[in-house]
């Protein structure tokens, strides 16, 4: 019997534990949605997630609320165009170390699911979290699956009414809280609260909390899976970076068929049944509603609940636990599998290469800019004195968290001097114009355009430094 994984498309919407209307090749991709109720489970895998999901969910709504030195750490200020990351603040000229930082994560990304699978979609995505928690509550209020389903079956009842409510207030107020959170990290979170409140808030304040919240109540409280399946790009492409010995969930075909169900103090061997009783449990935990004993398939997120159900029933039956886990394709057919392989070098490379050219570009960072722009409606002109003048325009911006007091000074050839203004003070974030006139005594010009370099100078700790070539113009020789 084959030990592959064999990938096809399954019909999602359904909570029959045997599964036994699903046909392979057999899908009508209009088929109204069947609600999926799932069953708790608890186990190591759950334990992971109960972990990373409530953690994630804490970080994302406690960041914006954290200052440090009176400034939120992540604070992305549109209007000023500064985005407040950890205490350092970037501008719109470091947008390169932003799309460097996409970069790395979608490197990130592919290195971990050729790895592991979907790890990313088990334990992390933003839908998983939402999800997740708004199970979690639909639980706590409806209670377990079976009282949950039943409870959908009655009729109508004040009872019904009251715990259908409550769920609901609850989700809309998690939904709100996201909104308000999503919204306050470009909106310092504590004026939002109070202009929401007192309707000072701008209306684009009120749209996009109103946004998100509606988003995040349709999208974790109603179509849940449906965005996995249906609106999810990842889960689409994601199949190009499997191979056979990704390490995904999977069902172990050889030790569990032929499945069927028996009594504990059964010998399957002699009952000719392999170790899955068939229990349904795996079908009954998953939030996609799809058969891990089918085989890979798309609709899989990777959240191993199935591996806790079913080592579950395994222990009850005192069998070795693993019919599902974690393993490779290739471990499933009995070959040797290997964790690096060329694709994952291939990615790692890459990852470890963009990390390095970020991280050196963040080192190298200097949090001043020097731009100058020469004066063109003039070449040069002869001032009082009889030295050659050129103008230019400096433009110097602070991109520290301090205020700073720069001197300008400029060098060339002997005898190059700035004559008008040689220190500039700029608030934290501020950028200044400087219309700036240097000369050269026409005996230090040996061609008509000769190189001289502007510098600027903080006095301040750690002293900042900027420097930038330009042109002075002189007669021709
Ligand atoms: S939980 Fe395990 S034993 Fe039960 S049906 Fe699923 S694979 Fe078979
Ligand atoms: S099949 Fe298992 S791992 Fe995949 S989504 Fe369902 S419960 Fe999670």
């Amino acid at each position: 019997m084959s030990s592959q994984i064999p990938v096809r498309e399954i019909d999602p919407a359904t909570d029959d534990a045997s599964n036994k209307k699903k046909k392979a090749g057999n899908v009508d991709h209009y088929a109204n949605r069947k609600k999926i109720y799932t069953r708790s489970v608890k186990g190591f895998f759950q334990r992971i997630r109960f972990v990373s999901l409530w953690a994630l969910m804490g970080m994302y709504f406690l960041f914006c609320w954290i200052q440090v030195g009176g400034e939120p750490i992540i604070h992305f200020d549109l209007p000023a165009r500064e985005f407040h990351l950890f205490g350092t603040t970037f501008f719109p000229k470091d947008f390169i170390l932003l799309s460097g930082m996409l970069i790395i994560a979608a490197f990130g990304l592919f290195f971990i699911t050729t790895l592991f699978g979907r790890i990313w979609c088990g334990y992390t995505c933003p839908q998983t979290v939402w999800t997740f928690i708004f199970m979690w509550v639909e639980e706590k209020i409806e209670g377990s699956r079976n009282k949950r389903i039943k409870l959908d079956k009655a009729p109508n009842s004040a009872s019904k009414s009251v715990k259908k409510a409550s769920k609901h207030a609850v989700w809309l107020l998690i939904a709100f809280a996201t909104g308000l959170t999503f919204v306050g990290y470009f909106y310092p979170v504590r004026e939002l609260l109070a202009d929401l409140f007192t309707l000072q808030a701008n209306g684009w304040a009120y749209f996009w909390v109103g946004f998100f919240t509606v988003a995040t109540y349709t999208n974790a409280g109603w179509l849940r899976e449906q965005v996995c399946l249906y609106m999810c790009p990842y889960a689409r492409f994601q199949s190009v970076m499997y191979d056979e010995d990704t390490r995904v969930v999977a069902y172990d075909y050889n030790r569990g068929e032929p499945r069927g169900g028996r009594k504990k103090s059964a010998d399957p061997a002699e009952l000719g049944l392999g170790d899955c009783i068939d229990c349904g449990q795996c079908v009954q935990v998953c939030p996609t509603g799809i058969d891990i004993r089918d085989g890979l398939q798309y609709e899989c997120i990777g959240c191993a609940l199935c591996i806790d159900a079913c080592d579950q029933v395994m222990e009850r039956m005192n069998y070795p636990t693993g019919l599902i886990r974690y393993v490779t394709e290739n471990e499933l057919e009995g070959k040797p599998s290997k964790f690096l392989r060329p694709r994952t070098f291939g990615y790692g490379a890459a990852l470890v290469a963009m990390i390095a050219a970020i991280a050196i570009t963040l080192v190298m960072r200097v949090p001043v800019e020097l731009d100058v722009l020469r004066d063109r409606g003039q070449l040069y002109q002869m001032n009082g004195r009889g030295m050659l003048e050129n103008s230019y325009t400096l433009k110097v911006q602070n991109m520290t968290e301090v205020p700073q007091t720069f001197r300008i000074s400029v060098s060339g050839p002997e005898s190059t001097q700035l004559i008008t203004r040689d220190e500039i003070q700029l608030d934290p974030g501020a950028n200044r114009t400087l219309p700036t006139v240097v000369e050269i005594s026409p005996e230090s010009l040996t061609q008509s355009r000769t190189d001289i370099r502007f510098r600027i100078e903080s006095q301040g700790q750690p002293p900042l430094s900027a420097e930038t070539e330009s042109r002075f113009i002189g007669p021709s020789r």
